[in-house]
């Protein structure tokens, strides 16, 4: 199909709920149309998530069909968060590794899509450096769909990128104490 041919660099950024949850919209709507998808997850670790148990019966799917793309996720995190008690480095190894897998995936004829999630989440925090998000954009195979995550997205990503969707938090149930849900969150 000629218009997935020219690959395409896509952020979702914002202070909103969404992100990951659009990356996986596009992933399913690729896998659909045959394309192999590839999601790394820089931050989430945890292996508790409807995305990750949904993925696991559709990568088997993709494995035996001949109809639909393939699919796969790894969770390559360490749960980071700003008042975490891992150590930082151990955070820090772990993002230099999933850069490492985001560096083959994109420059080897193996994967269509690949869904970076909370990506830019790692260089805000300084996990990575944000050089290294750039130098990932630019060695990208040209074919393939490059999709990245996170809150605030920089300039220079924003600058790189062909599309980048802001989501804007108009309201959300946390501020009323409404814990996460499965399902819904997670
Ligand atoms: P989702 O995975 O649901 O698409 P997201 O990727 O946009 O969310 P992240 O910034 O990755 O959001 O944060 C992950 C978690 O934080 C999600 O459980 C989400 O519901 C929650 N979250 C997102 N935006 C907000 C917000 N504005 N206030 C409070 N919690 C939020
Ligand atoms: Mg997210």
């Amino acid at each position: 199909m000629d218009e997935i041919k020219n690959g395409l660099t896509l952020v979702f950024t914002g202070d909103g709920k969404g992100k990951t949850t659009s990356a996986l919209g596009l992933a399913l709507r690729a896998f659909g149309r045959k394309l192999r998808v590839l999601i790394l997850q820089f931050i989430k670790g945890g292996k508790d998530s409807g995305e990750l148990y949904a993925l696991q019966k559709l990568s088997k799917i993709g494995k035996t069909s001949d109809d639909v793309g393939q699919i796969e996720l790894r969770q390559l995190g360490e749960g980071f968060t700003r008042r975490g008690t891992k150590k930082e480095e151990d955070h820090k190894k772990a993002a230099a590794e999933a850069l490492k897998q985001a560096e083959i995936a994109i420059t080897r004829d193996e994967w269509d899509m690949v869904i970076l999630d909370e990506i830019l989440y790692a260089a805000k925090f300084g996990l990575i450096p944000e050089n290294d998000i750039i130098n990932l954009i630019d060695k990208k195979k040209g074919n393939i769909h490059l999709v990245l995550t996170g809150r605030n997205a920089s300039e220079a990503i924003i600058e790189k990128a062909d599309l980048v969707s802001d989501i804007k938090c108009v309201k959300h149930p946390f501020e009323k104490g409404i814990a996460a849900k499965a399902g819904i969150e997670f």
